[in-house]
């Protein structure tokens, strides 16, 4: 199928005629009456696309484009809004609600099915790409859960209390958690320490202080050394209002007084807890897992990556009834080049090779390093034939325009073996043994070409 369509329109002649353009094209589409309808057919089964009527009775086609945003499942999902009103208020209306596209009725069949393609192009890009997100997780995130998890040792907590309550509160918390409580008797003082130390957590006696509000809250929100503090307040027992505030202005918990030790410290315990992991999905998204996945001479993905994705990516063709192929390769003779040049050329080839075979593959292709000088590259969507003609660019990079070192050629050839996901037996491994063998013989018959897997 070219791709799941779902059409959202009030009137039967509408969808009707539209279904029938689409199926024309190969479409596979799915219709709904209104925008309640829409959400609850997309939810089961999330579409590649939505072409949305504004004007339905009860939730109109913005409100339902909204909706689909702001829904994690169907965030991806292109939106493109069907109007006869065409004015740029329309249009601003339909953007800012989140759609993709804007067609004005009677929708042209040529305008259509150019942004429908368009838009699924993006679309298989963006998939593919949070797909890959989504194994980078799972391969950091492996036995890692927040309740698993020990607060830090010894982490520094900034109290905030009357001078009276000051004493009592620290050796309330030190006698039981490993932390260091560090209290101050002014909201200001409050401040300097966030700027100074970003602090694991901040506890509020909200008793403390005559005239305390959730504004306090907000405060140490907006200061970036407060803004991933764990942040707890006490209050009073009837004082749920202000308990409510303060959940709202940032605050992950309270407790009320009069405190009882023990649930304060295990309220606290609970929100170290969640900081720390909080924090680690923090800096395992902004660097840190990448380097777990991450070939270091050539920035590829490593075998690691590869042997937890390239699962992924057969359910994935299985589901959407798509081919997938790999290519292995393997560089021709390399232990000479190592023995003639040094092992610094040698890397030098291995990085430069890498680069010529990213330029020679699409980007929603994985390409591994395995280890050594032996590569393999996953293709989505691509068949067999496909695979192969992407395998014989790469070999044929390879061997002209050559390698050089310090001004030196080096004689490089690449043998590259071509496998296909075939019946429901097949996996991950089965294919990529298929593609060794087939390296194998392009070893054997000469080396320097591309050969695919035994019929
Ligand atoms: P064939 O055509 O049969 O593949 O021959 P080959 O010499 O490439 O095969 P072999 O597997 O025997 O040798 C691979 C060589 O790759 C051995 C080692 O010197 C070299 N090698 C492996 N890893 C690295 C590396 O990280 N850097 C460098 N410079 N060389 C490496
Ligand atoms: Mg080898
Ligand atoms: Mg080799």
């Amino acid at each position: 199928m070219a791709g799941r369509v779902l059409v959202v329109d009030d009137v039967t002649t509408n969808r009707v005629l539209m279904a029938e353009l689409l199926e024309r094209k190969y479409y596979d589409v799915e219709e709904a009456r209104n925008a309640r309808e829409a959400l609850q057919k997309a939810r089961a089964n999330p579409p590649d696309i939505a072409i949305v009527d504004v004007m339905m009775p009860g939730m109109n086609g913005y409100d339902l484009c909204r909706e689909m945003k702001r829904d994690p499942l169907l965030a991806d999902v292109p939106i493109v809004i069907c109007t006869t009103l065409d004015t740029r208020d329309e249009r601003r209306a339909g953007i800012e609600a989140g759609a993709d596209d804007f067609l004005t009725k009677p929708v042209r069949p040529v305008s259509l099915f150019a942004r429908i393609r368009s838009l699924l192009r993006m679309k298989a890009m963006t998939d593919e790409l949070r797909l890959r997100d989504e194994t980078l997780r799972d391969l950091a995130m492996e036995g890692f859960s927040p309740s698993a998890l020990e607060p830090p040792p010894g982490a520094h907590i900034v109290g905030l209390t009357s001078a009276a309550g000051a004493g009592p509160l620290k050796d309330m918390l030190e006698a039981r958690l490993d932390v260091r409580v560090e209290i101050v008797c002014e909201p200001r003082d409050t401040f300097r320490l966030l700027e100074a130390s970003a602090p694991e957590a901040v506890l509020v006696d909200a008793l403390g202080f005559p005239g305390f509000s959730s504004d306090f809250c907000s405060a140490v929100r907006q200061q970036s050394g407060g803004r991933h503090a764990a942040l707890l307040t006490i209050v009073d027992v009837d004082d749920a209002a202000t308990a409510a505030a303060c959940l709202d202005a940032g605050a992950n918990d309270y407790v009320m007084a009069p405190v009882d030790p023990s649930e304060l410290a295990a309220r606290l315990r609970t929100q170290l807890r969640y900081k720390a992991y909080a924090d680690f999905l923090r800096e395992s998204v902004r660097d840190g897992l990448k380097q777990a996945v991450t070939d270091p001479l050539t920035g590829l993905r490593n075998r690691r990556y590869l042997d937890a994705h390239l699962p992924r990516l057969v359910s994935r063709a299985r589901e959407h009834r798509q081919a997938l192929a790999v290519l292995a390769f393997d560089l021709d003779r390399f232990k000479a080049v190592n023995d003639t040049f040094g092992h610094a050329a040698g890397d030098a080839v291995l990085r430069e090779f890498a680069r010529r075979l990213t330029d020679n593959i699409r980007t929603v292709d994985l390409a591994a390093r395995l280890g050594g000088e032996e590569f393999v590259v996953a293709l989505p969507d691509a068949t067999l034939e496909t695979a192969r003609i992407a395998g014989e660019r790469v070999r044929a990079a390879v061997e002209a325009p050559g390698f050089a070192h310090e001004g030196r050629p080096i004689p490089v050839t690449v043998s590259v073996g071509v496998a296909g996901l075939h019946g429901p037996e097949d996996d991950a491994t089965a294919m990529l043994a298929r593609a060794d063998a087939a390296l194998y013989q392009a070893k054997q018959t000469g080396r320097n070409r591309v050969i695919l897997e035994a019929a």
